[in-house]
């Protein structure tokens, strides 16, 4: 597989450090609010990377963490007179509602930030007792970032861009060496949660938490290290910075960053107030829409969000599950009897193609944008079959194909669900009627049915019920 390496800026063939097993890490979410569409991109992303992975074979161990302290969580708490820690009960708790219902596996680790400061005041202790960490009395303890040669190298800034002026300013920056140096401790203030360390009480900066979760849960190098690309410069930066210094050796070998969702062509962000949560949005649209429409266009692209596009993704997801549904429906019916030979054939070769093109388009750098494509090739191959009369056997084939790479993809078709028997009973007694030719008793009885929410159709192959 293929992969783009902000490192590097190319398209990189993947080898893990290990074979057969990768580790991988991928920030997660602070935990004071919903999270909205921009911030589910990565969730998602990130998500089917893990299961494309799995899927090729890999035993893949996936770190994703949860922000629980940082100046918003402090502030919402203190805004409604809570702890932080009620904040961040409250806010994991409604994080996994939405992430479940976006069908994101549980990552195989996923800590907390608080539960890490053993983790994190070890990595600052490395840096302060190297020489690379300093403190600023009544501050906290910043990272030197002219200690480490080849900082910038993640986000391709040099210091020089950070350090406008050169050394003879460097007085001026509220007492720190240089303007990127960055604060690993944070001094307790009034008010404020804090932890004991070695320079005093006080609570962790953001990016030492990662750099400290990583090690604890993945150790000093892993494979793939994920999040937003707005997370380049400062965060991955700096967390490059702390971990490369304080463990001396590489923290990620491929930086894998996606882009950004728009809302009219500009970033949707909390600070800007133009986002939707994934909570406003599931109110409209079902989970596995939003996870469609996201996957619908390549990571690395931005996406536009709109109400035409999710309605565009709920169509063609629903042409995807119409598929499905139908090529079950035959494949158990009766009155079924394909036998067509040509169309057999074709279908199960269908089947094949797609998901050979599928998994190259995978290989080059999780192009779901195109393995979208092939799922709709597959369709469009299927539904041919049964209007040829292909065998339930190549209708089974051409199925498990849609089903697999659908779930390779993390996206559900809703197709499994039970016709209730008080509705199976009324197709039933329609269809007794239409045979006594008593249309007028059987058009009543379809529209019992539509009242009671669900649609009858009658096919060659009988009659098809489905919910509205
Ligand atoms: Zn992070």
């Amino acid at each position: 597989m293929k992969l783009f390496n902000t490192l590097t800026r190319t398209k990189e063939e993947f080898k893990p450090i290990e074979p057969g097993h990768v580790k991988m890490y991928a920030c997660g979410p602070t935990v004071y609010n919903y999270f909205h569409l921009g911030n589910a991109r990565p969730f998602v992303t990130f998500d089917t990377l893990r299961r494309y992975l799995e899927y090729s074979g890999y035993e893949v161990e996936f770190c994703q963490n949860f922000t629980d302290i940082d100046d918003k969580m402090i502030k919402r708490a203190n805004e409604e007179g809570v702890t932080v820690k009620d904040i961040a009960e409250r806010y994991i708790k409604e994080y996994y509602i939405d992430a479940d219902g976006l069908n994101c596996k549980r990552p195989t680790y996923q800590p907390r930030a608080t539960e890490s400061i053993g983790a994190i005041i070890g990595i600052v202790k490395a840096l302060y007792d190297q020489g690379v960490a300093y403190v600023i009395d009544g501050d906290g303890v910043y990272y030197d970032v002219t200690k480490k040669d080849d900082y910038g190298k993640l986000s391709h800034y040099n210091l020089e861009d950070l350090n406008p002026g050169g050394g003879e300013r460097k007085a001026s920056y509220d007492g720190k060496r240089n303007p990127g140096d960055f604060a690993l401790w944070k001094f307790k203030k009034e008010g404020e949660p804090f932890w004991n360390s070695p320079w005093g009480e006080g609570r962790p900066g953001w990016h030492i938490e990662c750099s400290a979760m990583i090690k604890k849960h993945l150790g000093n190098t892993i494979d793939i290290h994920g999040g937003g690309q707005d997370l380049i410069f400062p965060h991955h930066e700096n967390e490059i910075a702390q971990s490369e210094a304080a463990n001396c050796c590489t923290l990620a070998n491929y930086w894998v960053h996606n882009a950004f969702v728009n809302v009219d062509g500009e970033k949707m962000s909390k600070s800007l107030g133009n986002f939707f949560t994934i909570r406003d949005i599931a109110a409209h649209f079902p989970y596995e829409v939003i996870r469609f429409f996201i996957l619908s266009g390549h990571y690395r692209m931005p996406i536009n969000f709109s109400d035409e596009l999710l309605k565009a993704s709920q169509t063609g997801l629903q042409r995807i599950a119409t598929c499905a549904a139908n090529l079950k429906f035959n494949i158990e019916s009766d009155a079924y009897t394909g036998d067509d030979q040509a169309a057999s054939d074709a279908v199960k070769a269908a089947a094949k193609e797609a998901h050979d093109s599928f998994v190259a388009h995978m290989d080059d750098d999780l192009n779901t944008a195109d393995a979208v494509t092939d799922i709709y090739t597959l369709v469009k191959a299927a539904n041919t079959a049964i209007d040829n009369k292909a065998s339930k056997e190549a209708l089974k084939v051409a199925l498990d194909m849609l089903n697999e790479i659908t779930d390779v993809l993390g996206i559900v078709l809703k197709v499994e669900e039970d016709i209730p028997a008080e509705i199976t009973d009324l197709v039933e007694q329609r269809a007794a009627a239409k045979k006594a030719k008593d249309f007028a008793e059987a058009d009543r009885i379809r529209d019992l049915i539509t009242s009671k929410g669900y649609s009858v159709k009658d096919t060659p192959n009988g009659p098809q019920v489905e919910k509205l």
